[in-house]
């Protein structure tokens, strides 16, 4: 599943986030592992379409895509900078996140110590997320300081090592400068061998802006280029707590469609470049996850890898036909029914049969 770790300052709300993440109102309803690892929440993707699919085939149950957070506490200022730098258990946990969700302080609960900082303000959004990015930049500094020496040593005999090595040594000056490392421009090539040097800064980053209650439909201002995603972790907590029904009418009450945890899935989905497709029958109704620009016989694979293996064809309708003619049948009767090969591009939304060799 597409996983995400959760960093920022102490006491900006993280652990009341993901404890709401982890409550069984925040949980996929339809996770099987309830108690797997306490340092991880489930949550759905809401998907309309699912439930317009749904009205067609009647199915026992709905599946929504997933997206996993990781809480990866330990992360405080000067961890990088100072002493042994970040906890190995750290590194590891965050270096096997697919993106970075940073949370920051925005509500003003004077109550609430805030990590303190040279304004003496309650609430600095911008200086917060520059702490945590620093920290993240001196580690990815250090890990390719760790790395430079044997690299080059190897280099010398395995041609082969040249772009990592390059690259690697681009990367210090550029993260040196204070940038992030996926800011950095890189051919192809590069990327990829920038892939294996494990940075942190190499990851997306997503902002969450914990507010206050009433701040919860603002416009808030880019950290970084991005528009943070607002989201009152007290809120998160008490919607966790309710069913489904007293859950939306506490969110409607708020002017709020979804809960911030849903808009955080959605958003990372988003940021992530990944997309949907659909299998539809009588046992179940379900969204898969691929990346944008997946082939045919890769999305088979996303379900089973035999299903990738031994991969025929995909009977394909787009959502549009399938809803607008009725499902499987009138979408086959109005022509609507293709009959892709495993060169086919994957389209967000296709409802699709695999016809595979076992
Ligand atoms: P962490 O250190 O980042 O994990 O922060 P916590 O989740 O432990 O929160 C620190 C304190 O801030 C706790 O007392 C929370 O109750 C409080 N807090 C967290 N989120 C909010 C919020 O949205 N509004 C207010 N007023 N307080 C919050």
């Amino acid at each position: 599943a597409l996983s995400i770790g959760i960093v920022g300052l102490p006491n900006v709300g993280k652990s009341t986030l993901f404890t709401a993440l982890t409550k069984k109102g925040g949980l996929a309803a339809n996770y099987p592992f309830a108690t797997i690892d306490p340092n991880v929440g489930i949550v759905d993707v809401p998907d309309d379409r699912l439930n317009a699919l749904a009205k067609i085939v009647n199915p026992a149950r709905i599946l929504p895509a997933t997206v996993e957070f990781v809480d990866i506490a330990g992360l405080v200022k000067g961890a990088a900078a100072e002493g042994a730098g970040l906890g190995n258990q750290f590194l590891a946990n965050i270096r096997e996140c697919d993106a970075i969700c940073q949370v920051v302080r925005y509500f003003k609960d004077p109550d609430v110590m805030r990590e303190a900082n040279h304004t003496g303000e309650f609430v600095d959004p911008a200086s917060d997320a520059e702490t945590i990015m620093t920290e993240l930049i001196l580690a990815d500094i250090q890990t390719l300081e760790k790395q430079l020496p044997k690299l080059e040593k190897e280099a010398k005999r395995d041609a082969e090592l040249a772009p990592k090595l390059a690259v690697a040594k681009r990367l210090v000056e550029w993260l040196n400068e204070g940038n992030r490392a996926i800011t950095m421009e890189m051919t192809d090539e590069e990327r990829a061998a920038a892939k294996g040097l494990f940075l942190l800064t190499m990851k997306p980053m997503l902002y969450v802006a914990n507010v206050d209650e009433d701040m919860l439909t603002e416009d808030l201002d880019p950290i970084d280029g991005v528009k943070p995603i607002p989201i009152c972790a007290k809120v998160e907590a008490e919607l966790s707590e309710l069913d489904p029904e007293e859950a939306a009418e506490f969110l409607a009450d708020l002017g709020l469609e979804r809960s911030g945890l849903e808009v955080l899935a959605q958003a990372a989905y988003r940021l992530l470049g990944l997309q949907s497709f659909f299998t539809a029958g009588e046992v179940e109704v379900r969204a898969w996850t691929v990346r944008q620009g997946a082939t045919a016989p890769q999305a088979a694979g996303v379900i089973h890898t035999d299903f990738e293996r031994g991969f025929i064809k995909a009977e394909t309708i787009a959502f549009e036909d399938y809803v607008a003619l009725g499902g499987e049948k009138g979408a086959k009767e109005a022509g609507r029914l293709r009959m892709e090969g495993k060169d086919y591009i994957m389209q967000d939304g296709d409802v699709v049969h695999f016809r595979f060799n076992v």
